[in-house]
């Protein structure tokens, strides 16, 4: 999360806040002026300055998806023109970026939809305090900011910890303690990038999967087989005929009750259950876990009954198989526009203190 201090440095925020563990719950306070949040993701950047009422201001993003003949420091220059254009004098400005981002400081990793595949750190938030010192400017990546919509929208009164995993171009993981109101990163100010962890391919069959290549350049990742680019790369491991876009065909097909969709939706499930089991398995007070993005929401119900119907299976005496009533009260499939990265950008000031190694 950066912390990015406007000049003059509001007081008692520390500079750098990765050696304080939390501000003081006054610090709120005093970041005060207009709100300002927006999304920016690799298609649009949406802006709204104000309350959540306030209308939304949708522009097509300076990205590489965009504008594929454009220069990196070309499309970085274009969207902080783009944001310190926007934004208000003296404001308080929450970003969610679709990209991997250290949440300590507000470098970010990389991000094939905004700048194809340029490897090298970018410190946006440097470049935006530069250019807009009277701004505080907060950063935080988009399935955080997704997460603490969630949160605030469906995590009731007694759940401790809640998550937010996001099923799309890629696959990553948020959680936060309700109980301490923290957001826990690690010593690069990531968390739950699990998308790009190896899998087991445990299934009868699944060795078919074996060695996958996943967008980071590595291979046998989550996100090589359950990610929508995933789900593209499994079909053709299995010599599915079908039209060129899989996430089109795949839904007509199940319905139809395809045996070689059905087959990828279990492959593509599969590892995705193995890790909400693992999850459960670690963190017994994980109360609500919310699992949307493209893929999970544009396969809707057959994904979310594959999903269940592993969870429910008895794998052994640690993971004695979950029934209905237990995941209905646990898990939650969200619907397209049920979580809002933007709505959740707002939210990012009350969670700063929270949010440290
Ligand atoms: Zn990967």
């Amino acid at each position: 999360m950066s912390a990015v201090t406007p000049a003059p440095p509001v007081q008692d925020v520390p500079e750098d806040h990765r050696t304080g563990p939390a501000r003081s719950p006054s610090v709120s306070a005093a970041f005060s002026g207009t709100a300002f949040a927006a999304d920016i993701g690799g298609t649009w950047v949406r802006m709204r300055t104000g309350g959540q009422d306030e209308p939304v201001e949708r522009t097509p993003s300076p990205s590489r998806l965009r504008h594929p003949d454009r220069s990196v420091p070309r499309l970085r220059a274009d969207l902080v023109d783009l944001l310190c254009d926007r934004v208000p004098a003296g404001a308080r400005a929450a970003l969610s970026f679709g990209a991997a981002i250290d949440h300590l400081t507000g470098t970010v990793y990389g991000s094939a939809p905004l700048w194809g595949d340029e490897t090298a750190a970018y410190d946006v938030a440097a470049d935006l305090r530069r250019r807009r010192p009277d701004v505080t400017w907060h950063l935080v990546n988009d399935v955080t900011a997704a997460l603490l919509d969630f949160a605030a929208t469906h995590a009731g009164p007694g759940i401790r910890r809640v998550a937010y995993l996001t099923v799309s171009s890629g696959i990553a993981l948020r959680t936060a303690d309700l109980e301490q109101r923290r957001i826990p990163v690690d010593d690069l100010g990531l968390q739950g990038e699990a998308g790009h962890l190896p899998v087991p391919l445990t299934d009868p069959g699944s060795d078919v999967l074996a060695g996958l290549p996943c967008e980071c350049g590595a291979r046998g990742h989550l996100a090589s087989i359950a990610s929508g680019p995933g789900l593209a790369r499994v079909a053709e491991r299995l010599g599915l005929s079908r039209p060129a876009r899989v996430a089109d065909w795949l839904p007509g097909a199940l319905a139809a009750d395809d045996p070689g969709a059905r087959r990828l939706l279990e492959l593509c499930a599969a590892p995705v259950a193995h890790l909400l089991r693992t999850m459960w398995c670690l963190d017994p007070h994980l109360d609500l876990i919310g699992i949307g993005g493209g893929v999970a929401e544009g396969l809707a119900g057959p994904y979310a009954a594959e999903i269940r119907r592993r969870l429910a299976a008895a794998t052994s005496y640690a993971d004695r198989g979950r029934d209905d009533v237990w995941l209905d009260e646990r898990l939650m499939f969200c619907t397209p526009g049920q979580v809002d990265a933007l709505r959740g950008a707002q939210r990012v000031a009350d969670w700063l203190p929270g949010i440290t190694r």
